[in-house]
C-alpha cells in the first residue's frame, strides 16, 4: 500500500460534516463529504469511501432561536494566546478616545472564543 492511501485512510477515520445539497427536484439530501455520494440520514459512516461521517451541524440547523453555528479555521503564531488581540491575524486596528486599539471583527474583544484544534 502506498504512503498516500494509508494517510488518506486515517483521514477518513476523522469524521467529517455531511454536505447538505439538493437534487434537481430542489429536494434536500445529504451527501459524504469527501466522494460526494448522497448518504441517507444519520448514517455514521459512508458506504462509497468509509469516510466516517458527522452530523453535528446538520442537527444544529435549525435551533429554536433561529441561529446556527458557525466555525472558520484559521492559522495563528505559535506564541498566540487566547484574547491576544494584538497577535491575532483577523484583529484590526481600529480607535478609540484613548488612541488606536486592536478591534475584533467577531466582537469578540474581552471574551475571546478562539480555540486551538489538535491540543
Ligand atoms: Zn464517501
Amino acid at each position: 500500500m502506498q504512503n498516500d492511501d494509508i494517510r488518506l485512510q486515517l483521514v477518513r477515520q476523522f469524521p467529517a460534516e455531511v454536505v447538505e445539497a439538493r437534487d434537481n427536484r430542489n429536494e434536500v439530501y445529504y451527501a459524504c463529504p469527501t466522494c460526494s455520494r448522497a448518504v441517507s440520514m444519520g448514517m455514521d459512516k459512508c458506504t462509497g469511501c468509509t469516510q466516517v461521517l458527522s452530523w453535528k451541524n446538520i442537527n444544529q440547523a435549525v435551533s429554536a432561536n433561529g441561529t446556527r453555528k458557525a466555525i472558520i479555521e484559521f492559522e495563528v503564531a505559535s506564541d498566540f494566546t487566547t484574547g491576544n488581540c494584538r497577535k491575532c491575524p483577523i484583529s484590526y486596528i481600529g480607535r478609540n478616545d484613548s488612541g488606536s486599539v486592536y478591534e475584533c471583527p467577531l466582537k469578540m474583544r474581552g471574551s475571546c472564543k478562539i480555540k486551538f484544534l489538535n491540543e
